[in-house]
């Protein structure tokens, strides 16, 4: 999407469009000072915080730290692309947008492809929906069901709720008479091929269907409860497999419904499967989202980090659910996405905890959910304790589960509450930590450190350079860059070195991603403090300082590690020349430190 007309065409239109306008359509703003402001409809804003400054073209919340430009403010709030906002936008504008580059044959091909099986997915979906208000026995069966787990007809219409017949040709029939191949019904995973290989019968017999919408509410794939009295037979719950418009691995059932609800709370709750989404929906807890039933996935992460923060895990309270509760915590935590576990009592699931305490009391049980980290360790540590786990075995566990989480602060906390509990030492548990070899004799060099966080420095020099672009040479900043660890830093650095833009607005823009616009808008909002490039450029080049001391506290421990790993090797040759540069390493460290102070 990225060229020059479209640079172009972004920049007529922030020309044309204040942005104190556009936010203005949604959320009333009022004057102060250079900005405007007002409540941040991204978090439960009860004062003024979010700022908008026009000058700028872009606004930021100094509560939730969402921010933006204009397009970034559309994203957001109406949780679409940067293209459909770009559209939007320009319409608003009246800026004409420069057509988009002509599809390939085989594009136009897959795009008709999905078009025609999202229809029929929709087709089959009515089927099933007219079935549930049939008059049928077993329809009327399948209505007293859902009425008895509480399940409204409002919710029934909201979810598109269906019922597939408990016949073998049903959605056979249904599709010769509306033009549908049998083979296209096959792909889709709605009929089996028959082993004799002649013909096709039904997937779905006799099961309340739960159509699964992707995240723009087309339906790309169904789940079905069974109503047969013999669950031993039938699964209880069943997916229809992945197709070309179903990838099982990143869809969330419900997200479509429940996505503004989450982005406003900033939080989602999770649960396993379609009917405790629903009862929870249903039961007024319309932040919720749910797998289908199915392992949680880093995919899974990756998309709901889109519209939230934090996730509350909600899953069964027998100890599979604990277990699988575990797991997604693990991933969400990998992914950098604040999670906690909520625990349901006497090993019910969320949808028995409601029937039997009622919603407010399972509200206040998600509300009182503690943090994944403190559950793992709480958990391991009772396992240990009942003898289910060794010492050693739990502390590897929790090494594990320590390497995983990026927060410096979190981190911290959990290896302080680790080695209290099993009576170990920070430095001996923190060196399992960091090395990967802890089986091996220590040396009695320098102890192995836990890298100080640089990105703080990384940040501020960010921040400075954002202000005043002067005060670095490109070929300096080109070299500091190399050495920043923070990617997205690292990004707004480059192009701060290339000169690429005359204005922060420019700049903003230049980034679709929403991320990246709230990170930039931090910077330069944050940026009042910085007075005069004086004083900033002493504050700039100490935090060159820390961060070059880091880099060479970084390698240090390089060679250690190294001297270490070949010890008991007879090349004293390579020895010697490891020793002298950590030498040479701890003298540059002087040197550093002699100028900085
Ligand atoms: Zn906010």
């Amino acid at each position: 999407m990225k060229n020059s007309s479209f640079t172009s065409a972004i920049a007529d239109i922030k020309a044309k469009l204040s942005i104190v306008d556009v936010i203005q359509g949604f959320v009333s703003l009022k004057k102060s000072g250079k900005n405007h402001i007002g409540l941040c409809p991204f978090h439960d804003d009860n004062n003024p915080s979010m700022h908008v400054n026009d000058e700028k073209g872009f606004f930021h919340c100094f509560s939730c730290g969402a921010g933006g430009d204009v397009f970034g403010f559309l994203m957001r709030y109406s949780n679409i692309s940067f293209p459909e906002a770009l559209k939007e936008l320009a319409q608003k504008a009246g800026v004409r947008l420069p057509a988009p580059r002509p599809r390939t044959k085989s594009e136009k091909k897959k795009e008709a492809t999905s078009a025609r099986f999202f229809k029929i997915n929709s087709l089959v979906c009515s089927f099933y929906s007219n079935n549930l208000r049939s008059s049928g026995k077993n329809s009327a069966r399948a209505r007293e069901y859902l009425e008895s787990r509480g399940i409204s007809s409002e919710i029934i219409e909201e979810f598109k709720l269906g019922f597939a017949p408990d016949r073998w040709d049903a959605t056979v029939k249904f599709a010769s008479k509306n033009n549908i191949g049998v083979k296209e019904l096959e792909e889709l995973g709605l009929v089996i091929a028959r082993e004799s290989g002649s013909g096709h019968y039904d997937r779905f017999r006799n099961r309340i269907i739960f159509p699964i919408t992707e995240i723009t509410g087309r339906i790309c794939g169904f789940g079905g409860r069974t109503l047969s009295e013999d669950e031993s037979k039938q699964p209880k719950y069943m997916n229809s497999p992945e197709s070309p418009v179903f990838d099982k691995r990143s869809v969330l059932y419900g997200l479509y419904h429940s996505k503004s609800e989450i982005v406003r709370k900033r939080k989602a709750v999770l649960v396993e499967g379609y009917m405790d989404f629903i009862k929870l929906y249903a039961n007024g807890i319309r932040n919720v989202v749910a797998t289908l039933g199915t392992a949680f996935t880093n995919e899974h992460a990756r998309f709901l980090r889109r519209f939230c923060e934090e996730v509350v895990i909600v899953y069964d309270g027998d100890t599979a659910g604990i277990r699988s509760a575990v797991r997604a915590g693990e991933i969400l935590l990998e992914q950098g996405i604040s999670s906690s576990i909520c625990r349901i009592p006497d090993g019910l699931d969320p949808d028995d905890y409601l029937e039997e305490y009622g919603p407010e009391s399972l509200a206040e049980l998600i509300a009182a959910a503690v943090d994944v980290s403190d559950f793992i360790i709480d958990d391991t540590f009772a396992r240990y304790r009942e003898k289910k786990m060794s010492s050693g075995e739990s502390i590897k566990f929790l090494v594990d589960l320590v390497s995983k989480i990026k927060d410096p602060v979190r981190r911290a906390e959990a290896v302080s509450k680790v080695t209290g509990l099993f009576g170990i030492r920070e430095s001996e548990f923190l060196s399992l930590v960091k090395t990967p070899n802890p089986g091996r004799n220590r040396g009695s060099l320098a102890p192995t450190t836990l890298i100080p966080e640089k990105s703080i420095h990384e940040r501020e020099i960010v921040r400075i350079l954002l202000k005043f672009p002067h005060l670095m040479s490109a070929e300096k900043i080109e070299n500091i860059g190399r050495d920043f660890e923070n990617g997205d830093l690292k990004v707004i650095l480059k192009r701060v070195g290339e000169g690429e833009f005359t204005e922060v607005s420019s700049l903003m823009s230049s980034f679709e991603k929403i991320e990246m616009q709230q990170l930039l808008s931090e910077l330069v909002f944050s940026s009042d403090d910085l007075i005069d490039d004086t004083t900033s450029e002493k504050i700039l080049n100490d935090c060159v300082k820390e961060l070059e001391l880091r880099n060479i506290a970084f390698k240090r421990n390089e060679v250690i590690e190294r001297i270490r790993n070949q010890r008991d090797s007879s090349d004293k040759t390579l020895e010697r020349k490891l020793v002298e540069q950590y030498r040479d390493l701890v003298s540059m460290e002087k040197t550093i430190r002699g100028t900085a102070s």
